[in-house]
């Protein structure tokens, strides 16, 4: 009896010192895309490789602060955000590792990642125009520069410019037409306003159906899911300069930390995010289009139509993120 208990003792000494003898492979992430779009590929790359992926979730804003914080003692391998603007900025205050990855050059098309490879687009989200499809036709939206002509006066609803992606999108139009073009036309837009911006992008559709305003610009993936709350919905998606500079497009994106403990780790999970076996479901989660071209959209996200989008790359956004909002702030566009 003595024996027995004494092995069993040894046995379960063992076992509870086994995970330090050989500790089991794992990544930490921090992440500003929600749990319900990051776990289901997290549970999925664990079952395959059987790395755990630990994750913490916040906003872009105190998940940046406390990288910076913590510095080398961070425990985070990954950060996972959404807009070129933001994964700029987390770039230049240098909490990014440079990451030499033929196999996310190859996935990954050259405009959605940072050319200093310390950021990599996941997942392209469109920001076309919205209309009331009871009110315009469709063939008399032509461009985002349009939306400045007198013709929409009273017409147009737009989301704060405070929200980063209003600060991309005038950010790309910078970089495209310069800044007193820009000017211009953002001071159109601005004068064409049928009321006060709005905090989200819902709000912009919800006015636009309601009778308040008759086009806006909107991120698809709100379209598709309000359209699914409400599918009655009187709002159709335009896609803006088709003959010029096509669609803007931003990303979700992804870089392994500089100070990451599990950097071979995080680049690997990096490239099977980036995998043609990960796109399909990291895209479709969030109803938005994958980032590597060798993968076909949702069938939802593909209903709304083929469109071009804008080739230039996503990393100026984040260089011209400051004159964008200085633009916006002189034309009060609030
Ligand atoms: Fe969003």
């Amino acid at each position: 009896m003595h024996h027995l208990h004494n092995w069993l003792a040894t046995a379960a000494a063992l076992l509870s010192l086994a995970p330090a003898l050989s500790p089991a492979a794992e990544v930490v992430v921090y992440s500003a895309r929600n749990e319900q779009l990051i776990k289901p590929l997290f549970d999925a790359y664990s079952a395959k490789t059987s790395v755990e992926v630990r994750f913490i979730t916040d906003k872009e804003g105190p998940l940046l602060a406390r990288l910076q914080a913590e510095g080398a003692n961070t425990p985070a391998d990954m950060l996972i955000t959404v807009d070129a603007g933001n994964l700029w900025q987390a770039g230049e205050v240098g909490v990014l590792a440079e990451v030499d990855s033929p196999v996310l050059k190859a996935s990954i098309p050259a405009h959605l990642r940072d050319p200093a490879n310390r950021w990599f687009g996941l997942s392209v989200r469109a920001r076309p125009l919205v209309y009331s499809t009871e009110r315009v036709k469709p063939e008399n939206l032509v461009s985002y520069e349009d939306l400045a002509d007198p013709a929409w006066k009273g017409r147009l609803c737009l989301r704060t410019s405070k929200k980063v992606y209003n600060q991309s999108l005038v950010a790309m139009m910078i970089a495209r037409l310069g800044e007193a073009e820009t000017s211009r036309v953002v001071s159109g837009w601005v004068a064409n306003l049928a009321t006060e911006p709005f905090a989200n992008d819902n709000q912009v559709m919800e006015a636009i159906d309601a009778g308040t305003c008759d086009v806006g610009i909107v991120n698809t993936y709100y379209f598709g899911r309000l359209v699914k709350e409400r599918p009655g919905l009187a709002v159709a998606i335009a896609w803006p300069n088709q003959q010029g500079s096509g669609v803007h497009v931003n990303i979700s994106g992804a870089g392994v930390t500089r100070h990451a403990k599990h950097p071979q780790e995080a680049r690997k999970l990096l490239e099977w995010l980036a995998s043609e076996e990960a796109q399909g479901l990291f895209a479709g989660l969030n109803l938005e289009y994958p980032a590597n071209p060798a993968v076909t959209a949702d069938p939802r996200v593909a209903a709304w139509g083929t469109f071009k989008a804008d080739p230039a790359n996503v990393a100026e956004a984040g260089r011209l993120q400051q004159q964008a909002v200085m633009l916006m702030d002189r034309v009060v566009y609030r």
